[in-house]
Order: C-alpha cells, then structure tokens, then sequence
C-alpha cells in the first residue's frame, strides 16, 4: 500500500449479527436497514464534501460490518450510494471487510462489479482449535480458500489478525503470522485480544475459562509479528484497536491489554530490542558512553513513554552512560552508535535478519 493512501471511512451500523465470536458484543445489537442506509449516505456526503478531482480519494472504505453477511439487495444499495464518487473521478475504489466465510465467486463478481478495489478479511487465527474457541464459525481451510479466490481476482487484500484468542499461544500466532505471510497479502492489522463487557469472554474471565493477556506479553508478541511482517515486506497498518471513549474510560472494557498508543508502544519496543542488539555488538570494545542516533522522527518512540526504553537500557548496561538523540543524517532505516571515536551504523534489515535467526 503506498504511502499517504488517502481513505474516506464509512462505518456500517450493525444491522445484527448471527453469530457468536466471544470476544465480540455486537451480536447482541440489531438495527433497522432504513435507519442504517441513512447514517451510511450521510457519512459519505460528508466525507467526500472535501474531496475534489485534482485530489481523489484513494478508497471509500465501508469499515464495522461483515459486508458481504448483509442481504445482497442492500449490498447493492449500499455500494450504489459510492458509483457517482468514481464515476465523477473523485474516489478511486471501494473498500469492504468481511468474514472469510461470506467469500464465493458470486460475492466476488457483485463486488468487482461496483468497483470495489480491496477486501480485508478478518481471520483472526489460523488454528482450528482457536477458531473453534473462538466461537468464529468457520475452519483454516476457509480462510485460505477465501484468500486466494480474492487474489485470483486481482483484488486487493487486507488480512486481520488477533493475539491472545482463548488457547492461543505464541508459537500459533508466530505460525498464524507466517501462513498469512505465505498468502502475501497487501497488509495486515494486528489485534491484541481485549475482553469487552457484555462479550461471551467476560463470562469465561468469570469461570476461569479464560485469561486475558498482560498489556506487557501483548505487546511484545505484537512486536515479534511486526518484525515478521516488515522482514517480508507485508505492511502493517495497524496494531491495537482504535482508541475511543468507551474503552479510554473502561466503560466497555472488561479486562484485557488495552493501551490508547498500542501502536506506539509497540514502535517503541521494536526499537528497543534494536538498540540492545547494536550494544551488544559493542562488546569487547571501549563502552563507557554509548551515543545512540535516530532520525529525528523516531525520537520520541526512541525513548518511550515516561522514558521507558532509556530507563531500560540504563537498567541493562549499568556501566554504560546511554544517551539516545536525534541526528538528521541518520535515515529512518537506521540508527547510529558513536562510542568514543567510533562510529557503528546498524540497519534495521541487519537488525531483522538476526533477531529472526535468534528467535528461531
Ligand atoms: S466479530 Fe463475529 S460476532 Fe462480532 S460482528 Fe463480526 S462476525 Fe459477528
């Protein structure tokens, strides 16, 4: 996906749900589909009010809904409301989420047809087991079969993942990272497993059944995927859920690794591990200060929240005075160590490349 893609989103009212993912509480909310396609035609005029020609919209992007579940009649209708946004050349494409289960060649005609551009799936897991406890209705070989009729269109693909599902476990999700790599989607979103109130999950929080993550495990598992997906060049556009009031009160939230800066948190961590690589390529040497250089873009994630990273290297390395500082020569792909006279500039792919190889 390039950079700057330009969206409008749109979000689908919930029109109900038939089934029962336990990590979700929108199966118990229905909707009228007069009311719905109101707010949606509202949501576009409002979006594409700013939009003029000589600067389209990449996609309108119809978010919050499993798209292709909703009756076809008003699949139709809804996506009828975006042909004279493309038509007039002020949005290039359309954008629709969905389950892999609602996936065939005659959904995939319909939406080819109304010009719709990328689908993103949420699949959540690769393992049967998790799927299973998941409550999400549907097996591995769906989710493949799905994928690869969508890439076979030439549609483009988003692909959803979450950690911390009931029985998942690190290595399933390191292995549900590496089938989706082997689908070579056009970009991922990552999911830390929150347990929301009202949700199936509360009720196994309640029973013992189930045990939500720590934000610290959450974020580090997430960390591992994104080095995954940046090594194989599958980019990641989100980690975390979108922060919103509902959750940054606790009003909705139950338990669960929730953070309003998921994704920074998660940049800042990548960048530590980074850091504690390239000093341990130090060793042996004279240490007694180690400079570290960052673009001056990744500063502030250089150094955590509350100082966080420093704080932790400082821990690490006691005979080591740290400092971490920006340098506007230093490209965005690297950082640079000065120790005494010496200068080691370590980028990230070599950075990468051995973390991989060390985690096996
Ligand atoms: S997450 Fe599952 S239960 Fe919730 S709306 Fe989507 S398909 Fe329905």
């Amino acid at each position: 996906m390039k950079k700057n893609f330009k969206i409008v989103p749109v979000f689908i009212p919930m029109l109900g749900c038939k089934f029962k993912c336990v990590f979700c509480n929108q199966h118990i909310i229905t909707g009228h589909k007069d009311a719905a396609f109101k707010q949606i035609e509202s949501q576009i005029e409002q979006g594409m009010a700013h939009i003029s020609k000589d600067k389209p919209c990449d996609e309108i992007a119809f978010f919050g809904g499993s798209f292709t579940c909703l009756p076809v009649a008003f699949q139709k209708q809804v996506l009828d409301l975006a042909k004279p946004y493309i038509d007039k050349g002020l949005a290039k494409g359309i954008r629709i989420s969905t389950r892999p289960d609602y996936i065939d060649t005659a959904s995939l005609e319909l939406l080819e047809d109304a010009n719709v551009t990328t689908i993103e799936l949420g699949i959540q897991s690769t393992n049967e087991r998790v799927l299973f406890h998941s409550g999400r209705g549907h097996t591995v070989s769906c989710i493949f079969d799905s994928a690869r009729l969508i890439k076979d269109k030439a549609f483009k693909l988003g692909l959803q993942m979450m950690v911390g599902l009931p029985k998942d476990t690190r290595e399933i999700a390191i292995k549900t990272a590496s089938d989706i790599i082997s689908l070579e989607p056009n970009y991922v979103r990552i999911y830390p497993t929150l347990v929301l109130k009202g949700s199936s999950l509360e009720e196994m929080l309640k029973t013992d059944d189930y045990k939500a993550m720590s934000l610290e495990e959450a974020i580090d598992q997430v960390c591992h995927l994104k080095i995954m997906f940046d090594y194989n060049g599958i980019k990641v556009i989100r980690t975390g859920l979108q922060s919103n009031e509902d959750l940054d009160l606790g009003r909705g939230l139950a338990e669960g690794p929730y953070h309003p800066a998921f994704g920074e948190l998660v940049e800042s961590q990548i960048l530590y591990k980074w850091f504690k690589y390239a000093i341990d390529q130090l060793i042996g040497k004279a240490r007694a200060k180690i400079e570290i250089n960052v673009n001056p873009k990744d500063l502030s994630k250089a150094i955590g929240q509350r100082r966080a990273n420093l704080s932790r290297l400082r821990l690490k390395y006691p005979a080591s005075q740290i400092t971490i500082g920006a340098n506007d020569s230093i490209e965005k792909e690297e950082i640079l160590m000065i120790v005494g006279h010496e200068q080691l500039k370590i980028t990230k792919l070599e950075f990468y490349e051995n973390y991989l190889k060390a985690s096996g």
